[in-house]
């Protein structure tokens, strides 16, 4: 093993992943980001005393970052300070405010308080979402899902039988409470799988079990600390990793890739996996001919939404805010249609604001707030520019007034804006995708795009867009995932 090299493209969640798992076995890894700091969505940025999360906001599971730390000898706690948030978070509607609690007993009380004798259903609810949670986490995720008979054996057939994968999130929802205001509030984990809950399967309220049981957290120093422990590791375990490195083409000969160019020179080696965008890597990085999957595959999948994002830095204080909010105080169901059917900018979009400072002094100065503002978008806006971004942020400016009774607009000290457009730019993502492939049946384990080339043998690939998914504990898992395909054959 020891003289085996392999080649990783990227550095967010999923290459440092990858990496580590193989450095970890005595591989030789070269990693090559073409940015100059690893991070990838999770990059961060500072700007006048404010540091910014530029994508993930949402510590959820944290039982996969313990797990994925203990593989190199650490607990979570030797390298960030973890916080669990109380609420939850904040929802708006029209006319009131429910804030989601983080204890379970409250949580019950407030269901019962919006309608009677849903707690008793919410309970079975977790009960199956646990049950889901720990198959799911258990026995499925680390499948490489290359193909359909990897779960076909009798036992786990049995097991997914109970994961309910033909009934959608919506109706298992609506047998669980009535209430417009809780609905919204079980059907809203599954937006970070990229869909509305009526084209999610039920499957995924493993999701609600990680957001009300489980719990959400913050690493104090903000999500970018998660990125820096596992560089830290990375490095420790001798991965050799390259910033500014833009990866431009992968050689191959006879089916076989023998050496990576990028921007910077040439890497010989045995093994490549690509953790940038799939559809890039091969329709940007491979010939024709070493390609397994052809642009009207790409683009006939169905996309996680895009997003319009906003970092704000105040000059002022907004007391009432918590560290997570989010505005379903305008017409759910007209969103999403204007982001997966009409492919429209929204006419009245609901948004959510991460408030870091709430809780960590240290990403803002004294009296100053940060604030990270997301709308989701169509990934086929074209039309995009400065004009349309300040439209949006004067909507928001004034359904923050009429919340919080604060003009935003008069305490900016930063405004900076991030689109569709950029996630083309910086990341080459797939028609400007903010979280990869939208989690629907027809897109979920072996279905997606496979994580080991067909036509490439020694190319393997790790990150949101192949399995398991979407969101940063996916990722980290794919990264594992990919490396262990590869040390089964060396
Ligand atoms: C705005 C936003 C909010 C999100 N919120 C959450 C959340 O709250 N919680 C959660 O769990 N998930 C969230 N997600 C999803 C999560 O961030 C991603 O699923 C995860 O970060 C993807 O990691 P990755 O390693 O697959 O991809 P990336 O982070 O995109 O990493 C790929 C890397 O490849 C590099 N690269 C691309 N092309 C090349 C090339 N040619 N040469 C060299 N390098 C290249 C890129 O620069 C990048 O660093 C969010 C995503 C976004 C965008």
């Amino acid at each position: 093993m020891d003289n085996k090299k392999v080649v990783v493209i990227g550095g967010g969640f999923a290459g440092l992943s990858a990496a580590s798992y193989l450095a970890n076995e005595g591989i030789e890894v070269t990693l090559l980001e073409k940015h100059d700091t690893v991070g990838g969505r999770a990059r961060k940025f500072s700007k006048n005393g404010f540091t910014f999360d530029m994508g993930p906001s949402w510590y959820w599971m944290p039982d996969v970052f313990e797990q994925y730390f203990s593989d190199f000898g650490y607990q979570v706690s030797d390298l960030y300070q973890l916080e669990r948030l109380d609420p939850s978070y904040d929802v708006f509607f029209k006319k009131e405010k429910i804030s989601v609690p983080a204890s379970e007993a409250d949580l019950f009380e407030l269901f019962e308080r919006y309608e009677s004798g849903s707690s008793l259903r919410l309970k079975k609810f977790f009960d199956e979402a646990e049950i889901k949670y720990k198959i799911g986490l258990g026995e499925f995720v680390s499948k490489p899902s290359l193909s359909i008979l990897e779960f076909a054996q009798f036992d786990l057939l049995k097991k997914a039988l109970k994961l309910d994968i033909f009934k959608s999130m919506r109706k298992h929802v609506a047998e669980v409470v009535k209430h417009p205001y809780l609905r919204l509030i079980l059907e809203f984990p599954v937006l970070f799988l990229g869909q509305t809950a009526a084209n999610i399967p039920a499957l995924y309220s493993l999701m609600n079990y990680a957001d009300l049981k489980l719990g959400t957290w913050y690493p104090m120093g903000g999500m970018n600390k998660i990125i820096e422990a596992m560089e830290k590791v990375a490095i420790e375990l001798g991965v050799n990793i390259e910033t500014n490195q833009n990866v431009l083409h992968i050689r191959t000969h006879k089916g076989k890739a023998y050496e990576v160019y990028s921007s910077q020179g040439s890497f010989k080696t045995d093994y490549i996996i690509s953790s940038a965008d799939y559809a890039f890597t091969e329709k940007n990085l491979l010939f024709e001919s070493d390609r397994s999957y052809s642009d009207n595959y790409w683009n006939s999948r169905k996309m996680a939404p895009s997003s319009l994002l906003y970092y704000v830095g105040l000059n002022t204080k907004i007391d009432k805010l918590k560290h997570h909010s989010l505005f379903f105080d305008s017409n759910f169901e007209n969103h999403a249609k204007e982001i997966y059917t009409t492919h429209k900018w929204p006419t009245d979009p609901l948004f959510y604001l991460c408030a870091p400072s709430r809780t960590d002094k240290s990403v803002a100065p004294p009296g100053k707030e940060n604030l990270f503002f997301l709308i989701p978008t169509s990934v086929e806006l074209n039309d995009d520019n400065e004009i349309i971004r300040k439209k949006y942020f004067e909507m928001i400016c004034k359904r923050m007034e009429g919340h919080f009774g604060i003009d935003i607009s008069k305490h900016i000290e930063v405004y900076e804006t991030f689109s569709r457009k950029e996630f083309m730019q910086e990341y080459n993502s797939l028609k400007g995708n903010a979280y990869g492939l939208a989690n629907t049946l027809d897109q979920t384990a072996f279905l997606k795009p496979k994580l080991k080339s067909k036509k490439v043998e020694n190319l393997y690939f790790a990150g949101q867009l192949t399995t398991p998914g979407p969101g940063v504990p996916p990722s980290l898992i794919s990264g594992k995932v990919a490396a262990e395909q590869i040390l089964k054959t060396i």
